[in-house]
């Protein structure tokens, strides 16, 4: 825990600064702690560099702002986390970067049409959140790779444990550490994992205004990676649990989830992806005022926004997340009156199901 590292000699502070020697700074570039925790993640994402970030958000910003100019065009997937599409429609325009946004469906020849001269990033996450879409991450590269076009994917629901988005192409990966890296609701971080050139660019961007992991959280997502596997490896068990139970329902009108033959992408999730994912969503038969009502018969389960805990967490995004969007642009996001996004805890699978048993 300090701010600022000591130099030995002024000779060693130069060599420092220039970079003809490797060592700590000051803590906005770089901490023992900060450098773990990315090291970490390097090795498990399969990249040579990578930087900590206070939050997902940051992280994606530090893409966005570290790679991108005045004129650049980036193209992305609508089924997109809310604020990362604020960023992009709202923010990006203001620094003369434009885009365009293509539907999870969208077939190559889609993506294909919508990059132009200008195109000089994808952008997606692929399980999406909240309706969890899954895009092909094969068909993309193939298509942005030889057109030199960049490909930036959010693996947060994926975690490296379950999808590795390098292994098929993707130039930089990104992670709310928030979520399932963390995984136990204790701190909000990101990370940026690419190669070498690329991050100089997007380092020399953070390192310059200031998004830094404190070395207090890069130590507890250091901690945390070493119980990565086994957590989501219980998460996917139990969700797997919730959704065959969900299924069988009489009160339940559809369930969706990586895993499952009826999610439209399920070849491409059983290619992509190890297991099917700590998420579940599934909308009721009733509408609106079901979802409200199931919400707050709520004994076991945490009501909230965030995702990714050791508790089983519930939200009902028509009301919340998603309310100040219109009905129609819900529907078109695939996010129902009645859709309720769970993400499953590592509770004991009794206990996960008698409280769907209770408030179903
Ligand atoms: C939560 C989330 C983010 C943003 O992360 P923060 O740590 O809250 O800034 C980005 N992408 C996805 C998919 C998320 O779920």
């Amino acid at each position: 825990m300090n701010s600022g590292h000591r130099f030995k000699t002024v000779h060693d502070a130069q060599s420092l600064f220039y970079h003809e020697k490797k060592g700590f700074v000051y803590g906005r570039w770089e901490n023992p702690n900060t450098l773990e925790y990315v090291r970490k993640l390097c090795t498990l994402e399969d990249y040579p560099d990578g930087i900590a970030t206070t939050t997902g958000m940051a992280a994606i910003t530090a893409v966005f702002l570290g790679l991108l100019k005045s004129g650049d065009h980036i193209v992305y997937c609508d089924a997109l986390f809310g604020t990362s599409r604020k960023l992009i429609k709202d923010f990006l325009p203001r620094w003369g970067i434009q885009s365009t946004a293509v539907p999870a469906s969208a077939s190559g020849s889609m993506w294909q049409k919508a990059i132009t001269d200008q195109t000089k990033l994808i952008y997606l996450e692929t399980p999406s959140n909240p309706d969890l879409s899954i895009i092909d991450l094969s068909m993309i590269c193939t298509i942005a790779n030889p057109a030199h076009v960049l490909v930036c994917v959010d693996n947060s629901f994926a975690t490296p444990y379950l999808q590795n988005p390098q292994k098929w192409g993707v130039d930089i990966t990104i992670h709310s550490a928030t979520k399932f890296i963390d995984g136990q609701g204790r701190t909000l971080a990101g990370v940026v994992l690419a190669n070498e050139e690329l991050m100089r660019s997007i380092k020399a961007f953070a390192e310059t205004t200031g998004p830094s992991l404190s070395p207090f959280s890069a130590w507890l997502l250091s901690k945390s990676l070493e119980t990565l596997s086994i957590r989501m490896q219980k998460h996917c068990e139990n969700a797997q649990k919730v959704m065959q139970y969900l299924l069988a329902h009489s009160q339940v009108a559809s369930v969706r989830y990586p895993f499952h033959p009826s999610h439209p992408s399920y070849e491409v999730a059983r290619k992509q992806m190890r297991l099917g994912g700590g998420l579940v969503t599934f909308d009721l038969k009733q509408g609106y005022e079901a979802g409200i009502k199931m919400i707050e018969k709520l004994s076991l389960f945490t009501f909230t926004a965030n995702l990714g805990d050791s508790k089983t967490l519930i939200t009902h995004p028509a009301s919340t997340t998603h309310s100040k969007l219109s009905q129609e642009e819900r529907f078109k996001l695939g996010i129902g009156d009645a859709m309720i996004r769970v993400s499953v805890g590592l509770e004991h699978i009794d206990d996960i199901l008698t409280e769907f048993d209770r408030i179903l």
